[in-house]
C-alpha cells in the first residue's frame, strides 16, 4: 500500500468517526428518525449456508428505480445509517448505484457479503461508490457441510480488502451449536485483528431456537473474541455475555421504528427474525407508525439474540417505557432459530 493511500485511509477513518458522533448525537437529541436500516436488493445467494433462512437460489435484483425510491424515503425519515445485506448484495449488478444513492441522502453506507466475489477491482469500485463499513463472516477455517464462508476459502479476498479498501471491515466468527470446532472462532478473529480490521463474534442456536449457555471452553474463547473486539460499551457487553450464557435480557426493542428491516419487496419488518410484522411498503410507513412501534412492548425481546437491533436500541434505554401492548408481536417461535451477530450488523453473510 502506497503512503498515499496510507494518509487517504487515515483521513476517511476520521471523517467516517465525525459521522459516526454526529449520528449519535442526533440519536441522542431525536428519537423521530431511524438509526439503523437493514435494505435487501437481492434474495439470491451463491452459497448455501444450512443454517440460513435469508437467502434463495432464483431471485431477480430489486430493479435500481425502486431501490431509488426506497433510499430516497429513507433519507426523508432522516435515516442514520443503511446495511446492504441480502442474499448476497454483490450478486446485484448495480450495487455500487445504490451505495453511491445512499450516500448522495447523507446515510451512512454499509454491506454485509460473503465475500466470495470480492477482486481488486471490486473492492476499488465499492471505495469510489462511498462504501464505508464492511462485514464478512467466517464460520469456520476449513470448509464443511454447514458452510463454505471458511478461512482457507476467504483468506485471499481477506488480504485483497487488506491491500485495497479504503472502508472500515468488520470480520464475524461464529460459536455455539452447529459449529464443529469453536477453536476456529479464535483463528478467525486473530487473522482479522493481524489484518487490522476489527473483530466481533456471534452465536449459534440450537434448532429449537432457545437460547443456549456455550459451554466453558467456548465462553473462554467468546471472551477473548470480545476483548479483541474493543467494544467498551458496558451495556451492550452485558447482553452479549448474557447471551453466552443463556440468559434473558430485560430490554426495550425499537424495531419498527430505530432499527427498521426492509426485504426486497419493500416491505418494512421488525428484523431478519421477525418477518411479517409490521409488514407495510415503506412508502406507506408514516411516522406515527414508527412512533408507535418505538413504544411498543416487543414479546421476543428477552430471548432475543438480534445484537444490531440492540445496540440501536440502546440508544434509548434510559427513555420512553413502552406503554403499548405488544398486539401484533408474534411470540418467539421456530424463527427464533436464530443466527446472531455482534458487531454493525446482525445477518451471518
Ligand atoms: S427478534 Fe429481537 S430484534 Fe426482532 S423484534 Fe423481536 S426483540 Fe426485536
Ligand atoms: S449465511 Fe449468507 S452466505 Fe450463507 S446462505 Fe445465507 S446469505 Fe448466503
Amino acid at each position: 500500500m502506497t503512503t498515499r493511500t496510507k494518509i487517504r485511509k487515515k483521513l476517511l477513518a476520521a471523517h467516517r468517526k465525525l459521522r459516526e458522533l454526529r449520528m449519535l448525537a442526533k440519536g441522542l437529541v431525536s428519537t423521530r428518525h431511524p438509526v439503523l436500516v437493514h435494505i435487501i436488493p437481492i434474495r439470491r445467494c451463491n452459497l448455501a449456508c444450512t443454517y440460513c433462512n435469508e437467502f434463495d437460489d432464483f431471485s431477480k435484483p430489486v430493479p435500481l428505480e425502486e431501490m431509488f425510491q426506497r433510499i430516497d424515503r429513507l433519507g426523508e425519515m432522516g435515516t442514520s445509517v443503511i446495511t446492504i445485506s441480502g442474499g448476497e448484495p454483490l450478486l446485484h449488478p448495480e450495487l455500487d448505484a445504490i451505495i453511491a444513492r445512499i450516500r448522495k441522502n447523507g446515510i451512512m453506507a454499509g454491506l454485509i457479503t460473503n465475500g466470495y466475489l470480492l477482486v481488486a477491482d471490486r473492492i476499488q469500485a465499492l471505495n469510489r461508490a462511498g462504501l464505508e463499513y464492511l462485514q464478512i463472516s467466517i464460520d469456520n477455517v476449513n470448509p464443511d457441510d454447514v458452510s463454505m464462508k471458511s478461512l482457507k476459502v476467504l483468506d485471499q479476498k481477506l488480504k485483497l480488502l487488506a491491500e485495497h479498501a479504503e472502508f472500515q471491515i468488520n470480520i464475524n466468527s461464529v460459536l455455539g451449536g452447529g459449529v464443529a470446532n469453536s477453536e476456529d472462532a479464535l483463528t478467525v478473529a486473530h487473522r482479522a485483528v493481524a489484518l487490522g480490521f476489527t473483530s466481533t463474534v456471534g452465536i449459534l442456536h440450537d434448532h429449537n431456537g432457545q437460547l443456549q449457555p456455550l459451554g466453558p471452553r467456548e465462553q473462554e474463547i467468546f471472551e477473548e473474541i470480545m476483548s479483541l473486539g474493543k467494544q467498551s460499551f458496558t451495556r451492550i457487553n452485558q447482553f452479549q455475555h448474557n447471551i453466552a450464557k443463556g440468559l434473558e435480557n430485560n430490554w426495550r426493542c425499537r424495531a419498527g421504528s430505530r432499527y427498521l428491516y426492509i426485504c426486497e419487496d419493500g416491505l418494512v419488518h421488525y428484523c431478519s427474525q421477525q418477518r411479517g410484522y409490521p409488514g407495510v411498503p415503506l412508502a406507506q410507513y408514516t411516522d406515527e407508525q414508527r412512533h408507535r412501534e418505538f413504544l411498543t412492548k416487543k414479546g421476543c425481546a428477552p430471548r432475543c439474540t438480534v445484537s444490531c437491533v440492540h445496540q440501536t436500541s440502546a440508544m434509548d434505554f434510559w427513555r420512553a417505557p413502552q406503554t403499548f401492548a405488544p398486539g401484533a408481536t408474534p411470540p418467539m417461535t421456530a424463527a427464533e432459530n436464530l443466527v446472531q451477530l455482534t458487531g454493525p450488523s446482525n445477518r451471518p453473510s
